[in-house]
């Protein structure tokens, strides 16, 4: 063995995160180590197992509120390779059927019919999953198209809705010049390392006038949960972000700002509607609905977007069309 070898610095795991994200500002202030567990992807990816034991710090940018890791993995498709699960076929039928999130794709459905009047109109769905969402949209009259990465979820969105569903990311689809009267990325968003660069692409993907529906958690609002939480049962960890399964953790205002610097106008931020989770039991369900719904009635009164009841943020915005005044794009 040569000194070389015995001497070789260990790799380097992660690099360091530059400034905001979303503002560019630079005072950035810890508040939360997330823990990195890839035991499961042993045998898988060896080389993501690596990170098993390993920790980030997440920091909040003292001027407009959005927090993001303090650095990131530097091993290859890093974010790829964590969401390479290999669901059964079973699994993945079952999320196409699964009714859970309807009510927020009905709502999301309702304001693009607001905001993009008339037919033909296509819709991409970046993050298509199962398909159940393009599936609900060509029911209200839309010409759907997908992007999925996973290779069984996306077979599983062609197959049920006879749609194209792209195996590529958003940034290739521009190169192929198609164009989209609307785009939606349902909790997508914030697993995305600098989300202005993937605004900034889809934006690119609409034709003029046309309409994005972001949604994502909203991470002011989920660290106060966590940490309500925490009190409640003693024995719970404050969880937010392990394994970095989110980056962005977005406020109201963050998100509006990603847009608009993104080059969007007409923005809009409200609490989203929850998801309806099934139960074992009809009074479990009925119970678990009516709690969520309530929470969610009361966050979409005027202001409370900004109050820990608004636990998922919904933005639309558009491309093209007359600037909202500033005081409008949050409420
Ligand atoms: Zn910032």
């Amino acid at each position: 063995m040569t000194l070389a070898a015995v001497s070789r610095p260990p790799r380097m795991l992660f690099q360091p995160v530059g400034p905001c994200w979303v503002c560019g500002g630079t005072g950035l202030r810890p508040f939360h180590q997330c823990r990195f567990d890839f035991h499961e992807y042993a045998v898988q990816d060896p080389a993501l197992d690596e990170y098993s034991g390993e920790s980030v710090r997440l920091v909040r940018c003292d001027a407009c509120g959005f927090s993001q890791p303090e650095k990131l993995p530097t091993l290859p498709r890093f974010f790829d390779r964590m969401y390479d699960q290999r669901w059964s076929e079973e699994w993945v039928e079952n999320e196409f059927e699964a009714s859970y999130k309807d009510f927020i794709f009905r709502t999301i459905l309702r304001e693009l019919d607001r905001r993009v009047p008339g037919r033909p109109r296509r819709l991409l769905d970046v993050g298509a999953h199962a398909g159940r969402f393009m599936h609900l949209a060509q029911q209200a009259g839309w010409e759907v198209e997908g992007i999925e990465l996973n290779p069984r979820t996306a077979a599983c969105a062609a197959r049920r809705t006879g749609a194209p569903v792209h195996h590529v990311n958003a940034h290739t689809l521009v190169a192929s010049g198609a164009r989209f009267r609307a785009i939606t990325l349902t909790d997508v968003l914030e697993h995305i390392p600098e989300p202005i660069t993937l605004l900034q692409t889809i934006g690119r993907l609409l034709e003029p006038g046309g309409s994005i529906a972001v949604k994502v958690p909203c991470g002011r609002s989920q660290w106060y949960k966590e940490r309500l939480l925490s009190v409640l049962i003693p024995s719970r960890r404050i969880s937010l972000a392990d394994n970095l399964v989110h980056v962005n953790h977005f406020t109201p205002r963050s998100l509006a700002m990603a847009l608009k610097r993104a080059g969007f106008r007409d923005v809009l931020v409200r609490t989203a509607a929850p998801e309806l989770p099934p139960r074992p039991s009809f009074l479990g369900r009925v119970a678990s609905n009516a709690s969520r719904i309530a929470v969610y009635t009361a966050a979409r009164c005027p202001g409370a977007v900004h109050t820990p009841l608004a636990l998922h943020l919904q933005a639309y915005a558009s491309v093209g069309a007359v600037p909202a005044r500033e005081d409008e794009a949050v409420r």
